[in-house]
């Protein structure tokens, strides 16, 4: 039992079909992440392009069953993500689309910026990058120091971001820095590249190659009035609330590429060791167990910021387990081939490398847990119920 209708079926199926391109070129861009310029036709790389991109800015996305799927809700970002991740994650990462700059962009530009941004997307397959963290400020983002200085026309831009994925082939993209001092003086402002000033360096990396990780330098880059993300919203609206809104809508996502690492490992396990031992068919089947529910978490996180886009906890604890069931799920296959499992298997070594890589995306399991019994905690969580997913008011 899925728990999905029939619309949203018909959409798993038809990304998990998608999906064999992806897999088939992995390992190969993993040794050359700039392979994915070569593929833009496959249509999980044009779905992804555009996804996230609201109908009303003229996306046309490829019809599924009938339907068009616009990846502007989280349970139908979940799925997708889900399915490309088990797919092949490096090819996921490294695909050009607006993904979190999409979010943050649908969630608070206004209607001038988001026809200037999914104008620029639709037009053609773009990179984008989402540039929060900084060289000392991953977990504590809110700390962060890159400045936005006022000049004639706009401000300029100055600091330093680490890790920020695919910014170095981007050409667009958001960057989080202070206006002023505490919680309320952080903006996002859009960013164009090239320009003077902004230069990304790719990051070498062991796992999730395709993302192509970056240290962003930010030296007075020129960022006009109009390029900063939410100008007609309060302070209060822009600044630290607005990251952590944006990160609960993307988190279902996050824990949905875990999930589809840890099915990779379990699928790899089912489809190459077909003569098992009893005691390991049973560590195959409690694998698969743990897949299965921590997908059914995964969906009613999706469907509870869907609901309410505060109701990140449950998101936080989605995250958690999603990203700790693939580091156990990618060790535990290794072990089903013996001690050279890695030499010999260059899939699965490939989907233990990644898997170490969830564990930093969008927050480490020890914010995660804090994020969620701070929900407990506080009440906004229901102790006694803490899966019931409230009805709220939709965003
Ligand atoms: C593949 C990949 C892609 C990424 N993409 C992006 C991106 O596109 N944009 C972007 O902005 N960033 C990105 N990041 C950065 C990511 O968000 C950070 O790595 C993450 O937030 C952790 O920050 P840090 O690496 O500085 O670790 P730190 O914050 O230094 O944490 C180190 C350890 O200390 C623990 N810790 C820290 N504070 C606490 C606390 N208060 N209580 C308990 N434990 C704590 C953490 O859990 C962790 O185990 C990416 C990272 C990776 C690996």
């Amino acid at each position: 039992m899925s728990g999905l209708d029939a619309r949203l079926v018909a959409l798993r199926d038809q990304v998990r079909e998608w999906g064999a391109d992806f897999r088939r070129l992995g390992l190969a861009l993993d040794r050359d992440p700039e392979l994915i310029r070569e593929h833009f036709d496959l249509p999980a790389v044009r779905y992804l392009s555009t996804m996230g991109i609201p109908p009303e800015y003229g996306n046309v996305p490829i019809p599924i069953a009938g339907n068009r799927f616009y990846g502007t809700l989280a349970l139908e970002r979940a799925i997708i993500m889900e399915e490309l991740a088990c797919a092949d994650v490096g090819m996921l990462v490294a695909s050009p689309g607006p993904l979190l700059a999409g979010v943050l962009v649908d969630l608070l530009a206004d209607h001038e910026q988001k026809e200037w941004f999914y104008g620029r997307m639709l037009a053609e397959p773009l990179w984008t990058f989402f540039a929060l963290t900084e060289p000392d400020r991953g977990s504590d983002a809110g700390g962060l120091t890159s400045t936005l200085t006022p000049v004639d026309g706009g401000a300029v831009l100055s600091g330093a971001k680490r890790y920020v994925g695919n910014a170095c082939r981007a050409q667009l993209g958001v960057v989080f820095a202070r206006v002023g001092s505490g919680p309320l003086g952080i903006n996002a402002v859009l960013v164009e590249t090239p320009a003077p000033g902004f230069s990304a360096t790719a990051l070498d990396s062991i796992g999730l190659r395709g993302a192509r990780i970056s240290a962003v330098e930010l030296d007075d880059v020129h960022v006009p009035a109009s390029r900063f993300v939410g100008r007609h919203l309060s302070p209060s609206r822009r600044g630290m609330w607005a990251f952590v809104q944006t990160f609960n809508l993307l988190r279902p996502g996050v824990a949905a590429i875990a999930l589809g690492i840890a099915r990779a490992a379990h699928e790899y396990v089912r489809d190459n060791r077909t003569t098992l031992r009893r005691d390991e068919r049973d560590r195959l089947d409690e694998l698969g167990r743990r897949i299965t529910a921590a997908r059914a978490l995964v969906h009613l996180a999706a469907r509870a910021v869907d609901a309410r886009t505060s109701d990140g906890y449950l998101a936080s604890a989605a995250k958690a387990r999603a990203s700790q069931l693939a580091l156990d799920a990618t060790r535990s296959a290794c072990e089903f081939f013996g001690v050279g499992a890695r030499f010999d298997h260059p899939q699965l070594d490939k989907l233990v490398r990644d898997a170490r890589g969830l564990e930093f995306i969008e927050g480490t399991s020890n914010m995660q847990k804090l994020n969620l019994f701070q929900g407990l905690f506080t009440g906004k969580l229901d102790r006694d119920d803490p899966f019931r997913v409230g009805v709220g008011s939709p965003r």
